[in-house]
């Protein structure tokens, strides 16, 4: 997963751009990059690590008014400095910069294409096809990017910054936020709006699935992106439940509001006769649990604390680095646990192993019973649009059954929420603006394997297990 800022219009361009992708850190801790423009040229820097290491380094100009950056997290390509967005091109005709989030499931056969015609790729990167795309077009700058967006296909929320201005756009499924702000005369696109908070910008609206959105000395101006269906809709509902933040409205959504519904609704659903307490995987869990623990009248208790100094379990790319982690990031609260029938939420399970670790944990700790509850569904299918999933075998929901998890796990007993019930939750979550909602229209592929782009490249899915370390 990754994260992405643009700025139009405002002094210090690049530094709101860094504040942005600060507030944005949980969507890829591998490395971060920014563009602006120097002179004639767009300048980038680069790094492997986090925002706030990257922004104590660089030496950035106070006075550039247009800026990008990215944050990232491996889907494609691997976790390597020559890797790292923005992808900048400085041609004679165009001058770009670019910042994707999502993948292009089409991008080995348009990569191959391309190098049959001469292109040279310097970058592990999908991205790096739309660059191409783009310098081999013809016409204006807005021509060329209709015309390379006609060639991709798969996930895609983009920022893009050319010498004079900041394009927004979303693939016509929707599968990534992207949102819209403004700050006095400036403006903002970013993932999520929690980056939008940390820069001081007031939220106008998300980017619309499809639509491209130019802010330029002009103002802005909306273009569609050709050929799509307005019924195609599918926003990816695991931003919901988990990868967004819980300040971000998302989707039309305020993500805590949905997290708490999706607790509820799992209460209903598998509830827990006398458990003593109902508590969370932090931080994860967190806002499911507190629904759980609404909904069942069971008393709701902190019962892991949770190291700060380390990042998402799951965010760096090797498992074997993976490994390790569970143990200091999390450590059981022994008064609070023990002789204790827990209720122990967390949003989803995709390995097994983290849950686990928790679980014995627990249970080190003197819990008389450990009862898991997930506020989604099994994971069962893998992602090819962007989310950290992408081999079945990994998942353990895709060979086992519920009771064969629940003995990996050692918990008492497991509950999932089911596919119903997490979309009912979602809809029952008012949203930023009630009555102002549209039928929401999600991507359940991880769940239900109803992907809404058939997986036909398959060579993409067999390189994106290549490139990746399990
Ligand atoms: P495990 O028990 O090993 O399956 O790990 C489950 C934990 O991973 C849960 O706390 C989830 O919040 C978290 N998680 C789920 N999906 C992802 C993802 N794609 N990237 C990072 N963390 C995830």
């Amino acid at each position: 997963m990754c994260g992405i800022v643009g700025i139009y219009g405002i002094q210090e361009a690049v530094r709101y751009t860094l504040l942005g992708l600060h507030a944005l850190q949980h969507r890829g801790q591998e490395g971060v990059g920014v563009a602006w423009v120097d002179g004639d040229k767009i300048h980038t820097e680069k790094s492997l690590g986090l925002v706030s290491d990257f922004a104590r380094k660089i030496k950035y100009p106070r006075e550039s008014q247009i800026a990008v950056g990215h944050i990232r997290y491996s889907t494609s390509g691997k976790a390597d400095i020559m890797n790292i967005q923005p992808v900048v091109i400085n041609g004679f005709e165009i001058k770009t910069a670019i910042c994707h989030n999502g993948n292009f499931v089409n991008f080995f056969s348009l990569r191959k294409s391309l190098e049959e015609n001469g292109a040279v790729f310097t970058t592990d990167m999908d991205t790096e096809v739309l660059a191409h795309l783009i310098m081999g077009a013809k016409g204006d700058f807005l021509t060329r990017l209709l015309f390379a967006l006609g060639k991709v296909k798969g996930a895609y929320s983009l920022v893009i910054m050319t010498p004079d201005s900041l394009y927004g756009i979303r693939d016509p499924f929707g599968f990534r936020p992207l949102c819209l702000g403004r700050i006095k005369n400036a403006y903002v696109i970013a993932s999520e709006t929690c980056a939008l908070d940390v820069i001081g910008a007031e939220f106008i609206r998300e980017i619309e699935p499809g639509e491209i959105v130019k802010i330029s000395k002009d103002g802005i101006e909306s273009e569609k992106i050709k050929k799509q269906n307005p019924q195609q809709k599918r926003e990816c509902i695991f931003e919901l439940i988990y990868f967004a933040r819980p300040d971000s409205i998302v989707f039309q959504k305020q993500v805590w509001e949905v997290r708490k519904e999706l607790g509820r609704m799992l209460a209903k659903e598998h509830p827990c006769e006398d458990a003593d307490i109902v508590t969370p995987v932090p931080d994860s869990g967190l806002f499911a649990a507190m629904g759980y623990a609404e909904e069942s009248k069971i008393p709701f208790f902190y019962a892991l604390t949770r190291s700060h100094y380390i990042g998402r379990t799951f965010i760096e790319p090797s498992s074997s680095e993976r490994k390790e982690e569970v143990r200091l990031k999390l450590n059981p609260i022994k008064g609070v646990v023990q002789g204790k029938k827990i209720v122990l939420v967390d949003d989803s399970i995709v390995r097994g192993t983290t849950s686990r670790k928790i679980v014995k944990m627990l249970k080190d700790a003197g819990a008389k019973e450990v009862h898991m509850r997930i506020s989604s569904p099994p994971i069962k299918f893998p992602c090819y649009y962007g989310i950290d999933t992408p081999s079945k075998g990994e998942l353990i929901a895709s060979s086992h059954s519920i009771e064969e998890i629940k003995n990996f796990i050692g918990c008492d007993s497991l509950g999932y929420l089911s596919v119903e019930g997490m979309l009912k939750a979602v809809e029952n979550s008012l949203g930023n603006e009630p009555g102002k909602l549209e039928k929401p229209s999600f991507c359940t592929a991880c769940f239900t394997g109803d992907y809404p782009i058939p997986p036909e490249d398959s060579e993409f899915i067999m390189q994106l297990r290549l490139f990746r370390d399990f």
